[in-house]
Parts: structure tokens; C-alpha cells; sequence
């Protein structure tokens, strides 16, 4: 028997969260017993170049010495007290130094948390009941935030999973990513008091944001008196060291943190001005609370990352320079094989699409071959490479890759390219594909991109 069917016998579907169940790639998840950089191994003592690194958070790869040392020397002076601790002002210095628009912080234990506070946060400010987000960005399993296009000419959300009452999402609009004129109908529709946008997409592959529709953006929360939050929960620390801001320099109202701020612990956190932080309990009425929030251990873990991130800025370009020569490399090995391929990088994220132009929102994304996707995962990982088991899903880069680690990977593509078989055809435009943007269409983004 499998460990996956042992662990289904005792926990739900055999995993605790759902991505991990290989469900949209087919084949049984590898069971991990340890990390070492950039590599994973499994139960079986079996190495994978790992390309999700827990999802984002392990930028230094795993097992990195300073990190350890530093959750090592927390552990052995107690794990939680339910107490302040020094620990946790040093990372709050640490992470508000970087940006001059975000005067207070509240740490929180997950991503979902940060972004469900942010938004009640931002509601009680704003003193308006409906919020927007877009379609394809995803912020944490929270009710308000689960939520799909509803049918017809409505612009607000119906829950996208059951347990969720119609009447949690009826507040909820859903705009199309950068698609400034989504977001007018929306505002024009609704008495939207918060925005929530990822300025560069992660969970719908990666989507960068295009600088003008994020200004835009920015003004018309200004117009209508909204709160503006940027759920940088993926791309905090990761796609710069200031995450978008060093990218756009958009200063949002409230930004939300995860994955990178914990080095690999469970932490989350909300940063915000002045003003509107201190709506929060206790300093004033809006209820936010976590037994464990700030526990001592993951704000060491996050602080060693942190601190080491700001030591060595320079990591960026030579993350961004690896992804680059990835995503280039196998681009030039889907244009042999006649594999339609497009990509997007910025910093140590990299995302890939079996279609021919590079997506500018969900609806592009879903037209992509999914399909093959599954194909390539399946046979990248029988060769020892830890892709996300989802199309839907962001790559990561850590520092210990190496050039030869990306050569590598190119190599197996070209291996494994020709046994992929598309099963989308791109180059007809009839029936149900949609007619594709001319590249001189899509305007560019300061990210890089391309097809
Ligand atoms: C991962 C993620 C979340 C949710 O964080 P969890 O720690 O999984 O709850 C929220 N927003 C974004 C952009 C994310 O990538």
C-alpha cells in the first residue's frame, strides 16, 4: 500500500491541503522525508530539483544554516508564550524599514488570515459593506473571498464553494485582471469600500500586473474612497525584495504578507498606515486576535530571512537571471517540438503557459492546453523535477540553484518534449477558441515577459 492510501484511511482526501493531492496532474503525490537546498527527497530516498520550495517561502532552498540556527537557538528558549516578545518588534522593524507607506504591522499565522483581516480592516475604514477582487487571484480560503462570476450581467460573486451563504458573496465584485474597465463597472455597480488585487498574480500561473492598469487602479480607489490592498503574500520578498513596490512604486493603503516572511513557518502578516492600522484591536474596535500570532519561533525564522534577504539584495538578479534562462531555455525547446508555450518572470517567480501568448488574465490562462500540462508534470517528475501539480500554480527559484541545476532541467524538457501531445489546437481561430490578442495589443509591463 501506497503512503497516500495509508494517509487517507486516517486524514481527509490524504492530505491537509488540496493542491498536494495531485488531483489536476494525475499519479500519487511523492511523500517528502527531507530537504537539502534545492533538493527535496521522498520516502523512497529519491531526489527532485524542487521548483515549489514549500510553495514560495524557502527562498534560501532548505535546510539554510542561518535559518535553522535561528529557529534552533528560539526552540530552546521556550516555543510559545502567548506573550510579547523582543523578537517580534525586530521583525516588524526589519519588514517596515523597507516600505516608507506602511507605518504599523499585525503579525498573524497564515496568508488566509492577513488578507481576511486586511479586508475587515479595510471595511470598517472605509465604512462600505462591498469589496472587489479579481477573477483568478486567489487570497487565502476565507468565505467572503471564495467566489466565482455569477451568471449573467451580474458583476458581484456566488460562492465558489459550498458552506459559503449566497448572502457573504452578494458583497463581493469580481473584476477581470488588468481590465481597468471592469473595475469602473464595478465601481459604478457596487459600494465598493476595499480592493484586493495580486500586483503580480501567482495562482493563476504568473500574471504580472501591467503598470498602467495598477495606476489606474490607484486613482480609482482614491475617486471612490476605497481602500486599496495588495495581497503580496506570494510576491513579498520574492519577486523583489520589496515585493511590487520596487517594481510599480504603488504605494497601497494595506499590504498583506505570508510564505517569505515566515522562512518557512507558519506566519502571515497585514502592514498598513497609521491611521488605518490603528482601527485594530486594542488599539481601537475592529476584532483581530490568534493564540499563536507572533509566536516566538516562526518570527525567528522570518527575521533570520529577512535580515539576510536585506544583507544580500544582489540575490534578485541572479534569481531573476536563472529564471529567465529557464523559462527562455524551454521556450526555445517547445517552439522545436511545435508546443505552444508562452512565459512571465519577475525575480525568483517564473510561470508557464501551453499557449501561444503570454495570459493577461483568467480567461487567457484557462485557454491554455491544461492538459499537456499534466503530461509534462508527470514526466518531469519521473525524471526528478518537483513541478507544481497544477498549471494554476507559480515557480520558484532559491539560491542554491545553480546554472547547471537550470541546464539540467532544459535538457530533460528536450528529453521529454517529444512525447508530449498537445491536445489543443491554437492555430485555428473557429469554433470555440477565442480570437487572440496581436502582441502589439497587450501593452508590456515593467516585468518581463514574453512568448
Ligand atoms: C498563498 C497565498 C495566500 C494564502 O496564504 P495561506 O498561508 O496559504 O493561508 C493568500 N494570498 C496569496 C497571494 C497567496 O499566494
Amino acid at each position: 500500500m501506497g503512503l497516500i492510501e495509508e494517509a487517507k484511511r486516517y486524514i481527509v482526501g490524504g492530505v491537509n491541503s488540496p493542491v498536494r493531492a495531485f488531483k489536476s496532474v494525475g499519479g500519487e503525490p511523492p511523500f517528502i522525508e527531507r530537504g537539502e537546498g534545492q533538493y527535496i527527497f521522498d520516502t523512497e530516498g529519491k531526489r527532485y530539483l524542487d521548483f515549489i520550495q514549500s510553495w514560495g517561502p524557502l527562498i534560501f532552498g532548505h535546510r539554510d544554516p542561518d535559518i535553522e540556527k535561528a529557529i534552533i537557538e528560539a526552540v530552546q528558549k521556550g516555543v510559545s508564550f502567548g506573550a510579547p516578545t523582543r523578537v517580534e518588534i525586530e521583525l516588524a522593524k526589519e519588514v517596515l524599514e523597507l516600505f516608507p507607506h506602511l507605518d504599523l504591522i499585525r503579525f498573524v499565522n497564515s496568508g488566509t488570515e492577513a488578507t481576511m483581516s486586511a479586508i475587515r480592516l479595510g471595511r470598517a475604514f472605509s465604512k462600505k459593506d462591498d469589496i472587489l477582487k479579481f477573477e483568478g487571484c486567489y487570497h487565502g480560503h476565507s468565505d467572503s473571498l471564495l467566489v466565482q462570476a455569477g451568471s449573467g450581467a451580474a458583476t458581484f460573486g456566488t460562492p465558489s464553494s459550498p458552506g459559503i451563504p449566497a448572502d457573504f458573496t452578494k458583497h463581493t465584485y469580481l473584476a477581470k485582471y488588468n481590465d481597468i474597465a471592469s473595475v469602473k463597472k464595478a465601481f459604478e455597480e457596487g459600494d465598493i469600500g476595499v480592493v484586493i488585487i495580486e500586483p503580480i498574480a501567482g495562482n493563476m500561473g504568473l500574471v504580472p500586473a501591467d503598470a498602467t492598469f495598477l495606476q489606474e487602479l490607484r486613482l480609482l480607489c482614491n475617486k471612490y474612497g476605497a481602500v486599496l490592498i495588495f495581497d503580496e503574500v506570494m510576491s513579498g520578498f520574492r519577486a523583489s525584495l520589496r515585493g511590487s513596490y520596487d517594481i510599480y512604486k504603488i504605494e497601497a493603503d494595506i499590504v498583506t504578507f505570508g510564505k517569505v516572511i515566515g522562512g518557512g513557518m507558519p506566519v502571515g502578516a497585514l502592514a498598513g498606515r497609521k491611521e488605518i492600522m490603528e482601527l485594530l484591536s486594542p488599539e481601537g474596535p475592529v476584532y483581530q486576535a490568534g493564540t499563536l500570532s507572533g509566536n516566538p519561533v516562526a518570527m525567528s525564522a522570518g527575521l533570520a530571512t529577512i535580515k539576510k534577504l536585506k544583507k544580500n539584495p544582489e540575490i534578485y538578479k541572479t534569481l531573476e537571471e536563472r529564471a529567465r534562462r529557464l523559462v527562455e531555455g524551454m521556450n526555445l525547446i517547445a517552439k522545436e517540438y511545435n508546443l505552444p508555450f508562452s512565459y512571465n518572470f519577475v525575480g525568483s517567480m517564473f510561470g508557464f503557459f501551453f499557449t501561444p501568448q503570454t495570459p493577461k488574465n483568467f480567461d487567457d490562462v484557462n485557454n491554455a492546453d491544461i492538459q499537456l500540462y499534466a503530461q509534462f508534470h508527470n514526466k518531469m517528475l519521473k525524471e526528478g523535477f518537483y513541478f507544481a501539480p497544477s498549471a494554476y500554480e507559480t515557480g520558484f527559484i532559491a539560491t542554491p540553484f545553480t546554472e547547471k541545476n537550470i541546464q539540467e532541467t532544459i535538457e530533460t524538457f528536450q528529453k521529454i518534449a517529444p512525447e508530449l501531445k498537445p491536445t489543443k489546437n491554437f492555430s485555428t481561430s473557429k469554433g470555440e477558441e477565442k480570437k487572440e490578442k496581436s502582441p502589439e495589443e497587450t501593452s508590456k509591463t515593467p516585468a518581463t515577459s514574453g512568448e
